[in-house]
């Protein structure tokens, strides 16, 4: 809980100031087409419900079934402008590509501004900072990045995890759900997933034997963004006014409070990791 408030209160702060982190970017994949605006009444957002306290199925969620900090945000931003949320749930990697195709109006998935993304899609100001962390067995020997050399590396496909362990030059493998990457761990598979803050503090607290562990040396801070399509500028200023509504009056801040203290071991996706 003590790392939560810390990114909390790091995050709200630095979503601001901060420019560009992360691990590095490389090429693009530049297809710039014409904006379309969401259509009558809804703005359709993809995620990936896979990434709790952001995004996970739920009973009975902010959306329909679909709940967490980016789920109560996603609902917010429409109902500022009118309109009704929807989600459309896919994997983390088809995300961008749903965008660019018009499949879903605006991406919100805990996803990480990086410069190569940003290549592909439009991104909304910054209303999150995190950070990639380790989690390892609570008798690791793991202390720092660099101890990660030579062990088993777990990542989840095309998050931004990835991309850092891949810029350490370390090998790795991937998984395509955050809870396969801790089955991995805790039936030790592995030594370590690399994987954003707030979502570690989230599997750590749902399965007893791991622990995080921190390297702000090696990983630095990263800002979430939400992504538009490219031009679609009339949906990002409706998406900006609303975040920078939503973090001077203290609604994102009180959001991600609600969320990061609320015990969703029985609701997260990562439950099926116990
Ligand atoms: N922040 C990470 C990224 O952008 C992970 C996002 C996610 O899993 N939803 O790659």
């Amino acid at each position: 809980m003590k790392l939560f408030k810390k990114i909390l209160a790091v995050g709200l702060v630095a979503a601001m100031t901060l420019s560009m982190a992360a691990c590095g970017s490389s090429k693009s994949e530049d297809k710039k087409e014409e904006a379309g605006n969401s259509a009558g009444g809804t703005i359709t957002f993809g995620t990936n419900a896979e990434f709790p306290p952001f995004e996970y199925v739920t009973a009975s969620g902010a959306i329909d079934e679909f709940d967490g900090i980016d789920m109560a945000i996603a609902k917010k931003i429409a109902e500022d402008n009118g309109k009704t949320a929807k989600i459309n749930n896919m994997e983390f990697d088809s995300l961008l590509l749903a965008l660019q195709n018009g499949q879903v109006d605006a991406v919100i998935a805990g996803m990480t501004i990086t410069d190569e993304r940003k290549e592909a899609v439009d991104f909304s100001v910054p209303y999150y900072t995190a950070t990639q962390v380790m989690i390892v067995r609570e008798d690791s020997d793991i202390q720092k990045a660099a101890d990660m050399k030579g062990k088993k590396i777990v990542v989840v496909q095309g998050y931004t995890g990835e991309t850092c362990v891949q810029d350490l030059g370390y090998d790795y493998e991937a998984f395509k759900k955050g809870s396969e990457t801790i089955l991995e761990l805790i039936n030790g598979k592995c030594d370590a997933v690399v994987i954003d803050s707030a979502t570690a503090e989230k599997y750590v607290a749902d399965n007893k034997g791991i622990k995080i562990v921190e390297d702000p040396d090696t990983f630095e801070a990263e800002e979430y963004g939400i992504a538009v399509k490219k031009g679609n500028t009339e949906l990002l200023n409706q998406i900006n006014d609303a975040i920078n509504k939503m973090l001077s009056d203290g609604t994102i801040s009180d959001i991600s409070a609600q969320y990061l203290d609320m015990d969703t071991s029985e609701d997260a996706s990562g439950s099926d990791a116990e």
